[in-house]
C-alpha cells in the first residue's frame, strides 16, 4: 500500500509531465468529487486544460465564495494510449467531467450527490433518453447503475451557480466545447455555439458537465 501510495504521489506525476500532463488535487477552488479519482489516477489533464480550469475556478470562487469546481474523471496520466474507461474520448488529456453546482436544502455545498459523482440525473425531461433508447443507443442512460450509491437524495442543481460556470467555461479563450443535456442547455437560460448536444451515442449528460479545451 504504501509503495501504491508513493508511486501515486511522486512517481506517477513526474512520468505524467513527459505527456505534458498535470495532477489536479484539492485546492481552494477547484477539488475532485471523490479521493478515489485521485487514488487510481484519474485526476490527470494537459497542462492547457490545467491552467484553463485555475483561473476559471479563481473567478468562479469569486462569484460564488461557498463553491469550487468539483471535477469527476479527467484522464490517466501516460499518454493517448490510455483512454480513461468508460470515457473513450477523455484519451488525450484535454476533456474532464465536472459536476453541476449543487446546494443542500438550499445551502452550498461542494459535497456530491452519489458516490461516484454520476447518476443524478436533473430528471427535468428524459425524452432525449426515450428517443436513443428508441434508436437502439441501450447505453444513453446506464449512468443510472454507476452511482455506486447515492449519498444525498436531497440535493438539488443550484440553477444560477451551475449556470455561471459554464458561462466562465465558455468565456475561456482554450474552451472546445461542453456537452450537456439540451433540455439543460434550455433550463438555464444559456445560448453558446460551443454549447452542443453529444449525440445518442455517449451517455446522459444531465448529471454532469463535460469540457474539453483545444
Ligand atoms: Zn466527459
Amino acid at each position: 500500500m504504501l509503495f501504491y501510495l508513493a508511486a501515486v504521489f511522486f512517481l506517477v506525476p513526474s512520468l505524467a509531465k513527459l505527456f505534458h500532463r498535470v495532477p489536479l488535487y484539492y485546492s481552494d477552488t477547484i477539488q475532485p468529487a471523490s479521493i478515489t479519482t485521485v487514488l487510481l489516477n484519474r485526476n490527470y489533464v494537459h497542462k492547457k486544460l490545467y491552467s484553463t480550469l485555475q483561473k476559471t475556478s479563481i473567478h468562479f470562487k469569486k462569484q460564488h465564495p461557498l463553491r469550487k469546481i468539483i471535477f469527476l474523471d479527467a484522464n490517466f496520466p501516460l499518454g493517448r494510449e490510455f483512454p480513461l474507461l468508460p470515457h473513450l474520448s477523455h484519451s488525450d488529456g484535454l476533456k474532464i467531467d465536472l459536476q453541476f453546482a449543487y446546494n443542500n436544502n438550499l445551502l452550498p455545498t461542494t459535497q456530491s450527490p452519489t458516490v461516484s459523482g454520476y447518476g443524478f440525473f436533473e430528471n427535468g425531461n428524459n425524452s432525449m433518453q426515450a428517443y436513443c433508447n428508441k434508436k437502439g443507443f441501450w447505453q444513453y442512460g446506464i449512468t443510472e447503475y454507476c452511482t455506486l450509491g447515492t449519498l444525498h437524495p436531497n440535493f438539488s442543481m443550484a440553477p444560477s451557480a451551475t449556470a455561471d460556470l459554464i458561462q466562465l467555461l465558455l468565456e475561456q479563450p482554450q474552451a472546445e466545447k461542453i456537452f450537456i443535456e439540451p433540455h439543460l442547455i434550455k433550463q438555464l437560460g444559456l445560448k453558446h455555439p460551443k454549447l452542443r448536444f453529444h449525440g445518442c451515442h455517449a451517455v446522459r449528460h444531465d448529471d454532469h458537465i463535460h469540457f474539453q479545451v483545444r
